[in-house]
Order: C-alpha cells, then sequence, then structure tokens
C-alpha cells in the first residue's frame, strides 16, 4: 500500500502535500530562522537569490529587509502560493522553474555591477551536490552564498587536507570560493524532519581566484580520477592520466594518497596534462 502524502499547511492556510522528490523540509524553528537571516544581514538596495523558498520561512525576512529578491521554486503550488502572497511587491520576483536550469545570468541587470548577487536557500538535499556544480558556473556574479545542507556535505566542503571527508566536492568549491561552517541545525528544527543532520554553510566566491588553472575541466577529471579510488596511491589512481615521472618532476611523490595532496598540487598536475606535450 502507497503511504499518504504527510501534509503542512500554507501561509494562506492551504493543506499542501509535502512532496519527498522535492527534497522538502519545511523550516519552522524560528530561533534558527532568525540566526540564518542574522547571518546573511541582507539589507535594502541588495540583490538576493533564493533557492527553493518552500513556504516561505525565509523569503518573508529577505523581503522585509528591503532588498530585491528572485525566487525560483519548481514546486507549482508552492511557487503560485507565493506569487499570491508577494503580489504587490514590486521587489519581489517568483519563478516557477527547476534552479538546474535557471538561466542566473538573466537576473543580472544594470543596477548589479560585479559580484553582487546573495544567494540563500534551504537547499533540498537530494540534488545540493548538482545545485553547488551549476552555481559554480557563475561564481563570477555571485558576492556570497548562505546555504542549508546536510551536514555530511558541509562538512566535505570544509574539510582539510588529510580530512575524512576531503575530496573532490570540496576541492572544486574551493577552488572558486572560500567556505565557511557556520552552525549546524537538529533535525526538530524542520517538518517533516530529515533522517540526517543539517548546518549552515557560506560560500564567498574569491575576487580573483588564487590558483587559476589552464582548463577547469582537466582540474575536474584530475580530482574525479584520483578520489573514485581515495586508498590507491597517486601512481595506481592516476596512471592512466599521468606518468610517475612527470609526478616526480612536479614535486609530487607519487607514493601518497590523493587526501594528502593541496589544491596547489592538483592544479598543477591539471596544467601539465593541459601542455600538450606526452606525459
Ligand atoms: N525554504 C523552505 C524552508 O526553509 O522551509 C523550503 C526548503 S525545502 C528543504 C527545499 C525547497 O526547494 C522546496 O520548497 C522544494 O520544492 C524546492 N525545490 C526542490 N527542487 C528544486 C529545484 N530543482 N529547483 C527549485 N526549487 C526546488
Amino acid at each position: 500500500m502507497t503511504q499518504p502524502h504527510k501534509q503542512i499547511r500554507l501561509a494562506n492556510g492551504m493543506p499542501h502535500p509535502v512532496r519527498k522528490r522535492f527534497g522538502q523540509h519545511f523550516l519552522h524553528d524560528q530561533a534558527v530562522i532568525n540566526r540564518l537571516i542574522d547571518a546573511v544581514h541582507p539589507k535594502a538596495g541588495e540583490h538576493l537569490l533564493e533557492i527553493g523558498p518552500g513556504r516561505g520561512a525565509l523569503t518573508e525576512p529577505l523581503v522585509t529587509s528591503g532588498a530585491r529578491l528572485d525566487c525560483v521554486e519548481i514546486d507549482r503550488d508552492l511557487a503560485a502560493s507565493l506569487k499570491d502572497r508577494y503580489a504587490s511587491s514590486p521587489l519581489v520576483n517568483i519563478h516557477q522553474q527547476d534552479i538546474l536550469k535557471f538561466d542566473v545570468n538573466s537576473l543580472i541587470d544594470n543596477g548589479d555591477s560585479g559580484k553582487s548577487l546573495r544567494i540563500i536557500g534551504n537547499l533540498p538535499y537530494n540534488i545540493s551536490t548538482p545545485v553547488l556544480f551549476y552555481l559554480l558556473r557563475f561564481s563570477q556574479l555571485i558576492r556570497d552564498m548562505t546555504f542549508m545542507l546536510q551536514l555530511e556535505v558541509v562538512q566535505r566542503l570544509t574539510a582539510v587536507c588529510g580530512d575524512r571527508n576531503y575530496g573532490r566536492l570540496g576541492l572544486m568549491v574551493r577552488y572558486y570560493c572560500h567556505t565557511e561552517h557556520l552552525f549546524n541545525v537538529p533535525s526538530a528544527a524542520f517538518s517533516p524532519r530529515p533522517k540526517v543532520s543539517s548546518a549552515i554553510v557560506r560560500l564567498t566566491p574569491h575576487q580573483d581566484l588564487p590558483l587559476p588553472v589552464k582548463n577547469v575541466g582537466t582540474l575536474d577529471q584530475v580530482l574525479r580520477t584520483a578520489f573514485s579510488q581515495r586508498r590507491k596511491t597517486l601512481r595506481n589512481s592516476l596512471k592512466t592520466l599521468i606518468s610517475e615521472a612527470k609526478l616526480q618532476s612536479l614535486a609530487i611523490d607519487y607514493k601518497k594518497r590523493p587526501e594528502t595532496l593541496q589544491l596547489a598540487d592538483f592544479v598543477a598536475i591539471s596544467d601539465a596534462l593541459d601542455t600538450g606535450a606526452k606525459l
């Protein structure tokens, strides 16, 4: 027998069936909401993008700040309810769309300059990694991103060399951004409660990339290959890409495991692959 959907109430009192496929866990703990909004500290004149506003727990305080606010929500019912609620707010725009198909460039107009967009979201955990990778494409437009994520993902984003959670996701995000684990959030803060622990992370795109690589696709391929077999030495895990001798010429010990290398080492390997010379 199929389980009935759990129901929650929207701001207008209408019942809403919680849609698991959209990772819907709605924040209801006002102390957590306040702490998250304080961390963002939105101000009039700023341009915000909220991903997955849901029933508006974060949206309402963001609107109150007086900032311009664009929201992208995939769920038709939730988007329609928010459109009604903010119909008379000229600074608020609700886009009923999948964030993974949303053209962030389309939000930028003459009033925006440089890295001006501030992104906020209690992200659907089932697609949080693709959303992070997708947003990195627009990092030149983004001032900062503050997200609720699964605690384990935040630990991967902030892991340093040698940590158990150090790997491709953290290194790719840190290629573009400074990352900060702000605070943890208990499951009881959501309805329905997620089965995993949660945390808030802030990602701040670098003004200038500290370690620019010749080809970011190659860097991603190197990281994917190295960390797909993280218990192997570099000699073994990277043998399809680069020789022992070439690693040695880059002053990288081929007997080491990938989690012992810094981002700069992976950039050096990637750039060596992009010289066009036989490796
Ligand atoms: N912001 C609300 C809150 O904190 O209570 C809801 C957070 S809930 C974890 C995630 C929200 O993202 C849901 O409203 C869900 O419908 C929406 N969502 C899921 N997948 C999405 C996608 N691909 N694009 C845009 N929104 C999405």
